[in-house]
């Protein structure tokens, strides 16, 4: 499992390109893309192709040439592989036959959008593509929307503005969206806006809507941990918490209560849990 670059051909490890150098087959998602990298560097290679397509029905061939003694890298168009691309089978059914799969960790979209954009949150919940159709998307969306936790999505160019459309109604309360854009290459951007305006910078700046993108909802920044009074914290919760539980449900009334005293969400359901009903 072989991570090759996001755009710009210089982000692989020495490692990797030893690896690909000595292996005796390179599994590739589209053997025309890893071409190019491999002539970029020289490497002349046996490719062979393992898509999503193909991927199940090529595991027990992958693992026979394995237990065979041969060596083989997967990779795939960019990135890691496994990440929002193929790969995930082929390694369970390696693992299966008791066989040993190597990561060799290099470039990753989501975590180079997260490097970069500055965070408020604490943690992160990657949810990788959301589904295409708007209502299932927005279902999901739904179950995500109480994480104390950014949330990073991948989009493809031409879905963006949708996409951004369902964050901005699943998410009222004030958030930053952060647009990682065109990562390592020429016209890379990030950008940090906030999310109920983020469909007025979209139309500000069309080329949002060409190249590759991570979208980051970040939290808060009032759930940042700082020293806080707890007792009074207490208080305000012992006081709030009755009253918003009559009118809503739980996760609900977690949320309203957090956005009104800036306290984590995931904290104010915990105490609401401990309840005695
Ligand atoms: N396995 C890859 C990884 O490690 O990030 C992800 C592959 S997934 C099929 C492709 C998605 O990754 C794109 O739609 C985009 O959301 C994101 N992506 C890939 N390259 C990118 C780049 N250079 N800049 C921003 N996002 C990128």
């Amino acid at each position: 499992m072989l991570a090759t670059p996001l755009g710009n051909l210089r982000d692989i490890t020495l490692r990797a390109l030893d690896i690909l150098g000595s292996a005796d087959l390179i599994l590739a998602e589209d053997t025309r893309v890893s071409a190019k990298l491999l002539a970029h560097y020289g490497i002349k290679a046996s490719l062979r192709a393992l898509h999503e397509h193909n991927e199940r029905k090529s595991a027990d061939a992958v693992v026979g040439l394995l237990q065979q003694g041969h060596s083989i890298a997967l990779i795939s168009d960019a990135g890691t592989p496994a990440v929002s691309d193929p790969g995930a089978r082929l390694v369970a059914a390696v693992r299966a036959a008791a066989l040993p799969v190597v990561p060799i960790p290099g470039p990753c979209a989501l975590i180079a959008a997260v490097s970069a954009a500055g965070l408020n949150a604490e943690h992160f919940y990657f949810a990788g593509f959301l589904p295409v159709q708007s209502k299932a998307r927005r279902a999901q969306l739904e179950t995500l929307r109480t994480l104390d936790a950014a949330l990073i999505v991948y989009e493809a160019p031409h879905r963006v503005r949708h996409t951004i459309g369902d964050l901005v109604q699943a998410f009222p309360e004030p958030r930053d969206l952060v647009i990682a854009r065109e990562l390592t290459k020429a016209f890379e951007t990030v950008e940090r806006v906030p999310l109920a305006d983020a469909i007025v910078w979209l139309d500000a700046h069309p080329d949002t809507e060409r190249g590759e993108l991570v979208l980051i909802v970040d939290t808060p920044a009032t759930t940042q941990k700082t020293p806080r009074d707890t007792a009074s914290d207490d208080a305000t919760l012992a006081r709030w918490l009755p009253a918003l539980l009559e009118e809503l449900p739980p996760a609900r009334a977690a949320r309203v209560a957090a956005l009104a005293t800036g306290l984590p969400r995931s904290e104010i359901y915990d105490k609401i849990k401990e309840r005695k009903p």
